[in-house]
């Protein structure tokens, strides 16, 4: 796909009111169809690639794991409720 027509490329700067977390080089987003569940991120890289090197993907899981805590904490309330 064209980096033009690309439906990813540039969303952090269309859907700033989405952005959970961006540095230099990706972007953690929520995702545009919810599909049933009440929160869902992905991490979107800001170069417009279609594979990911291994050590950065080690860096996308970290982030998106310290930000998913932060953007699903409300299941931790459920459970202990
Ligand atoms: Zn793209």
């Amino acid at each position: 796909m064209p980096e033009t027509t690309c439906p990813l490329c540039g969303v952090w700067n269309r859907e700033p009111q989405n952005v959970f977390y961006q540095d230099e080089e990706k972007v953690v987003i929520r995702t545009k169809y919810l599909k049933g569940h009440r929160e869902r991120i992905q991490v979107v890289w800001k170069e417009h690639v279609r594979e990911i090197p291994p050590e950065a993907r080690e860096r996308a899981l970290r982030v998106l794991e310290e930000v998913g805590r932060r953007v699903f904490s409300y299941t931790q309330q459920n459970s202990s409720s």
